[in-house]
């Protein structure tokens, strides 16, 4: 008797495998082979938008510089400054009647090259970096390093850089003292253990002649400047960016898993990027963002507090002819969004941390996060009820797995995305992403039944 009242009433939360047939066990292994060989290719944001603007020109997309006027069924895409890109499909409805967004990040977790990066110190050559986003310091020592990046010239040539990803490419790694000597490193806290200005990069031990000042430096910027045709000067303005050398591999005997560096937050823009490629006849204007800087603020103009995402959206105000004023304004009000960004999964390990009831799991599909925000909920944008019950519906009606969470205990954590910028404007918001394991690590772990079950969601509510 109470076993069915309880299938009834209580809400179950299972694991999403065990529902998973071998035909869409497969469908979930081809999805996420896709992903695997994408993230391999775009680390960074540069790389993400480069390769996703490709993506949406093979897929029907065109720069909305291209076009003088839309109507429903016109496919458009901004890049802005190569590092954040907006995407849309037109709908049928008025667009007075809202949008539907979802907004990733394409940045991740990093070390950058500082400005004057070069050096020489014991006959040893090293780049000087500067961490970028919320980073346990001493998980970047000792493991294989890529680099990654835009040099430009002073005469507007620009030179794309990545060494390391290649198999016959060098690394580059940061050294961190041997146990033997390692006492006193030892009884330090652990987010002391590895200080910020000691995340030099070793990139070179060869002079370039047998006497005299810096020859390993000058034996550096030798070869960089038979390869690259640079100086020194012209290393202050790049963006380079150190990331793990590791590639995206399945993970566990089952290879139910996804081990890769960067997966916050690209696995929410890719699986959102891949749903967006397949759009056709949507009703409300469905929006696609991909966003940079999300990790240190979202600040500067290709940051979500900018204003170039309302640029977009005025850009398709205007050459859909409807644009008056305010309208941009009213828009918002009735757009609906899912701020797809990941979330913290639940780690047995580390349980202490988390409320088991609230938490989100590996492998129980999408995780929608109502609030995010820390210590009395304190800056998070907390999604209405009513809007919480209009996406269930719409996951429910597509047969899709979730999740409600909240990241960490009470009092414990808190964290932050870009779910509050768009709800400022106006907008129904709510996080809904996949759950990862050692988030912000060179190698952060995913489920690949929940990197499908957000693909499913995205496309539902773009669809909806
Ligand atoms: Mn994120
Ligand atoms: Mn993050």
């Amino acid at each position: 008797m109470s076993e069915e009242l309880k299938e009834k009433l209580f809400d179950k939360k299972e694991n999403g495998w065990k529902s998973v047939n071998d035909e869409k066990r497969q469908a979930i292994f081809d999805f996420s082979k896709g992903y695997m060989d994408f993230l391999n290719q775009a680390k960074t944001e540069r790389e993400f938008v480069k390769k996703a603007r490709k993506l949406a020109d093979q897929n029907g997309f065109k720069d909305i510089i291209e076009f003088d006027t839309l109507k429903p069924g016109d496919k458009v895409y901004f890049v802005n400054r190569n590092k954040s890109m907006y995407l849309a499909v037109i709908g049928t409805e008025s667009i007075e009647k809202g949008l539907h967004i979802i907004g990733s990040h394409v940045d991740s977790p990093r070390l950058d090259l500082k400005p004057n990066p070069l050096y020489e110190d014991t006959e040893m050559a090293y780049f000087k970096t500067h961490y970028y986003g919320g980073i346990k310091k001493y998980q970047w020592t000792t493991i294989p390093l890529s680099i990654h990046g835009t040099i430009v010239k002073t005469n507007g040539e620009k030179i794309d850089i990545c060494i390391g990803e290649d198999e016959n490419d060098p690394i580059f790694t940061i050294t961190d003292l041997l146990p033997h000597l390692a006492q006193d490193q030892m009884e330090k806290k652990l987010k002391n253990g590895i200080d910020g200005e000691d995340l030099n990069l070793l990139i070179g031990s060869i002079p370039y002649e047998e006497k005299g000042k810096d020859q390993v430096k000058l034996n550096i910027l030798n070869i960089l400047h038979q390869k690259y045709g640079i100086t020194e000067a012209d290393l202050t303005s790049t963006e380079i960016e150190v990331v793990p050398a590791f590639r995206a591999r399945s993970m566990g005997f089952d290879e139910s898993m996804v081990a890769a560096y960067g997966q916050d937050d690209k696995v929410c823009a890719y699986t959102s990027l891949a749903a967006m490629m397949e759009l056709e006849n949507v009703k409300n204007t469905a929006i696609c963002i991909l966003s940079d800087k999300e990790e240190i603020g979202s600040m500067g103009n290709t940051g979500m507090e900018s204003h170039m995402f309302d640029f977009f959206v005025s850009e398709i105000l205007n050459k859909l002819g409807v644009n008056k004023p305010n309208l941009l304004d009213k828009v918002f009000c009735f757009s609906k969004m899912l701020s797809s960004d990941v979330d913290a999964g639940f780690d047995p390990i580390y349980a202490s941390v988390s409320d088991k009831i609230n938490a989100g799991f590996l492998g129980k599909g999408i995780s929608l996060n109502k609030y995010t925000g820390a210590r009395g909920k304190s800056g998070a944008s907390d999604a209405n009820a009513e809007y919480v019950a209009w996406v269930r519906k719409v996951l429910e009606e597509n047969d899709i797995h979730y999740q409600v969470a909240e990241l960490g205990k009470v009092d414990v954590g808190g964290g932050g995305t870009i779910a509050y910028i768009i709800a400022n404007k106006g907008a129904d918001v709510i996080d809904c992403g996949v759950p990862v394991l050692s988030m912000h690590a060179p190698y952060e772990v995913t489920s690949k039944y929940d990197i499908y079950s957000a693909y499913k969601t995205y496309k539902a509510f773009w669809n909806a």
